[in-house]
């Protein structure tokens, strides 16, 4: 059983018209998601670990990892994570920590 790691969920996704897909050449075809990383500790999420991007094509269900994508569909996935922002969740752990903390300061004044 691990205790601590890392672990992925997609964010967001979308079908983008605006891309082809370079192995069977259809349009529209192309989903791109946002993956979004945390690490976590006793299976609750504790503080975000970056975010990623993965594309698939509905079609020829080609995948790309980001570093291998061509250009217009990291342009897509770029555009993508400008909206999408880091769901709060992802820090329960540090949240619940820091109340705990809080709870213990205050505590002494009352
Ligand atoms: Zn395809």
């Amino acid at each position: 059983m691990f205790l601590a790691g890392k672990k992925s969920t997609i964010l967001k996704s979308e079908t983008s018209k605006n891309i082809t897909c370079p192995e069977c050449n259809t349009q529209k075809s192309t989903k791109v998601s946002i993956l979004g990383f945390y690490k976590h500790l006793f299976h609750v999420p504790f503080i975000s670990g970056g975010k990623s991007g993965i594309s698939e094509c509905n079609k020829c269900k080609h995948k790309y990892n980001l570093k291998d994508m061509p250009v217009a569909i990291k342009l897509a996935y770029f555009e993508l994570k400008e909206t999408t922002k880091t769901p709060i969740w992802f820090f329960t752990g540090l949240i619940v920590i820091k109340s705990l903390v809080l709870i213990k300061i205050f505590s002494k004044y009352i």
